[in-house]
């Protein structure tokens, strides 16, 4: 089968975030509107990831990995874990725009996920994902239902598996750690590391600064 053009790549990611625009005001929320733009077409480039820190109603973890022109979103409550025993939930989340991994503030109260969003951590992955030996297309892994990335951001490195555990209009995924070199038990992030990859901010500094 011949890849798709690259108008047709538009029209899927267009389609990707017919729901992430449902669901915001943009004249009312901070948030990328996730229009065309932004994206940048460089061939070969690496592929983003971030890790979003949100205090919703719930605080919880956003991660986000880039795919084709779309950010593909999970909200983990704990956040990524480097203990290959830890088995972080996963819940899936609409599709963002790509434009998204560059957003830090707050979106305002009244608003869906109304709250403080901090760049906890980016950088780029590559897709280790592989059946029987032979490497599988993110795309393909995503639809089968487990995908394995290796990570480089500033915090967190190298392997994580992500295995869907439950199908149906809210799917629920499993976040692992991989056994390799960057696992750690000792080290816990998400509590000894808590100022934004991007600004050096806290949640509160973010909160003041942005309001
Ligand atoms: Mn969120």
């Amino acid at each position: 089968m011949a890849a798709p053009s690259e108008a047709l790549k538009e029209a899927m990611a267009a389609r990707s975030l017919t729901t992430y625009r449902k669901k915001r005001n943009f004249r009312r929320t901070p948030e990328p509107g996730g229009r065309r733009g932004g994206a940048k077409k460089g061939r070969g480039k690496k592929p983003v990831f971030v890790i979003q820190k949100h205090a919703a109603r719930q605080m919880h973890y956003d991660f986000r990995l880039q795919v084709g022109r779309a950010l593909k979103s999970w909200a983990v409550p704990k956040g990524p874990s480097l203990n290959p025993h830890d088995k972080r939930m996963a819940a899936e989340v609409e599709d963002h725009p790509l434009g998204y991994a560059k957003f830090e503030g707050v979106i305002p109260k009244g608003e869906y996920g109304a709250g403080t969003v901090m760049i906890w951590d980016t950088g780029t992955y590559r897709n280790i994902t592989k059946k029987n030996d032979k490497e599988v297309p993110i795309t393909k892994a995503l639809k089968r239902g487990h995908i394995a990335v290796r990570l480089d951001g500033k915090k967190i490195k190298g392997g994580y598996a992500l295995s869907r555990i439950a199908k149906g209009k809210k799917p629920r995924w499993l976040l692992v750690k991989m056994r390799d070199e960057k696992a750690d038990a000792r080290r816990k992030p998400s509590k000894t590391e808590a100022k934004s990859a991007l600004t050096g901010r806290t949640m509160q500094q973010i909160k003041k600064e942005e309001k």
